[in-house]
């Protein structure tokens, strides 16, 4: 007789003995900078609308306006009857503002990332990875039929070595900005890399798109690279855009080509037409409101100051993503918690989500907060560390 399919309880025994078992709390009411949680008022320094527009009062009405003419579902797959004149506008707008041919929407980010590794990586080529990307893209890689490899780091040197391998094509994949870091890529010298070797890249500029450069054009732009550059980019509408789901832009037939093969596409129902219309508002206000990145970057430059006075360790990231060393999963949960019992609300990052020995708490900023917020934080956080 085989075990007891059902006993969970020793795994779920031993991931809370290590610190490790996840959470999660009850918001009610809006996102924002200011949520209620458990019933309890506290600031949310753990978000990821980085220009504050989830809750923005012109994206929430194009949401119910679009509701009101499409209805809520979209019915279908993009491919059968779900692909609306709200989708088609959305990833034209998108193709134009990353100054690509085309831009081909995904139901969440996760999804776009298995979808573009595993439809353009097969059999007999190769995908290199830096090993701290996002999960959604090493599990890309692990789903691809080609060989599946990770560099060190940001380690152009290390990914260089990765070529002495026969393969037949290669694709090297990053993170535009780390998720659970803040650092960036060296995208120069990958794209350089790339060129040279004849590979495809593809970045993932999740955290980067909308944020980064002066016009929110994201990591490219904050580098001064062009679209030839990054041949294949992604960015998801969750985070800077506020809303849901993501996109990829590039050429017209590398997205004929996703269209035919990526699965997390094909078989999967299209977005909510309201989304890709809420989106267009998020990405026209991405546009004219560039106040907001002046804002967040002043957010962080403020706390950036403030924990070195307070001789507070902080990571290399001059990005929303402020993480901040613990080392032990214990103690970064038990901070995590402290802090909230004094109003603020930082997430506790442990392992699987990044290498053991690392755990860390993950501060994000918003175009939404301020300064007496931020100052707030690091007397909190002075004072729970102490
Ligand atoms: N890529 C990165 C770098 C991310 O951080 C995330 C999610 N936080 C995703 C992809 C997945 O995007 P989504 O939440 O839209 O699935």
């Amino acid at each position: 007789m085989s075990a007891d399919f059902y006993d969970f309880s020793e795994q779920l025994a031993r991931l809370k003995q290590q610190g490790l078992y996840r959470g999660r709390r009850v918001v009610d009411g809006p996102q924002g900078v200011l949520l209620r949680v458990d019933g309890r008022p506290v600031v949310n320094f753990c978000g990821n609308d980085y220009l504050g527009l989830a809750n923005h009062p012109e994206v929430a009405s194009a949401f119910k306006r679009a509701v009101d003419r499409y209805g809520v579902g979209s019915g279908s797959a993009h491919l059968i009857c779900g692909h609306g004149s709200a989708h088609h506008a959305l990833e034209q707008e998108l193709a134009a503002f990353t100054g690509r041919e085309r831009a081909l929407l995904f139901s969440t980010g996760y999804m776009a990332n298995l979808g573009v590794i595993s439809a353009l990586v097969g059999r007999g080529d190769a995908v290199f990875e830096d090993r701290l990307n996002h999960a959604s893209l090493l599990d890309g890689g692990l789903l691809s039929r080609g060989q599946f490899k990770r560099f060190r780091h940001r380690d152009i040197t290390d990914l260089a070595e990765k070529f002495g391998d026969r393969a037949n094509k290669v694709l090297i994949v990053s993170d535009g900005v780390f998720s659970m870091d803040g650092d960036l890529a060296d995208l120069p010298a990958l794209a350089a890399l790339a060129k040279r070797q004849r590979a495809g890249l593809f970045i993932d500029d999740a955290h980067g798109f909308g944020v980064l450069g002066k016009n929110g054009g994201g990591i490219v732009e904050h580098f001064g690279l062009t679209p030839c550059d990054v041949p294949i980019l992604m960015g998801t509408l969750g985070k800077a855009f506020g809303t849901f789901g993501a996109f990829v832009a590039g050429s017209e037939e590398l997205i004929e080509m996703l269209i035919q093969k990526a699965r997390s596409y094909v078989f999967t129902t299209a977005l909510p037409p309201a989304v890709a219309e809420a989106t267009r508002v998020g990405l026209r206000l991405l546009q004219t409101e560039s106040w907001r990145r002046e804002k967040l970057a002043e957010l962080v430059a403020r706390f950036r100051a403030g924990a070195q006075q307070q001789g507070l360790r902080l990571m290399d990231s001059f990005t929303a993503i402020q993480p901040i060393p613990m080392g032990d999963s214990r103690r970064a949960l038990a901070v995590s918690q402290a802090l909230l019992h004094r109003g603020f609300w930082v997430s506790a990052i442990r392992p699987p989500t990044v290498p053991a020995g690392t755990a860390r708490l993950r501060v994000t900023f918003s175009a939404e907060h301020d300064l007496q917020q931020v100052d707030g934080l690091l007397d909190a956080l002075i004072g729970v560390m102490a």
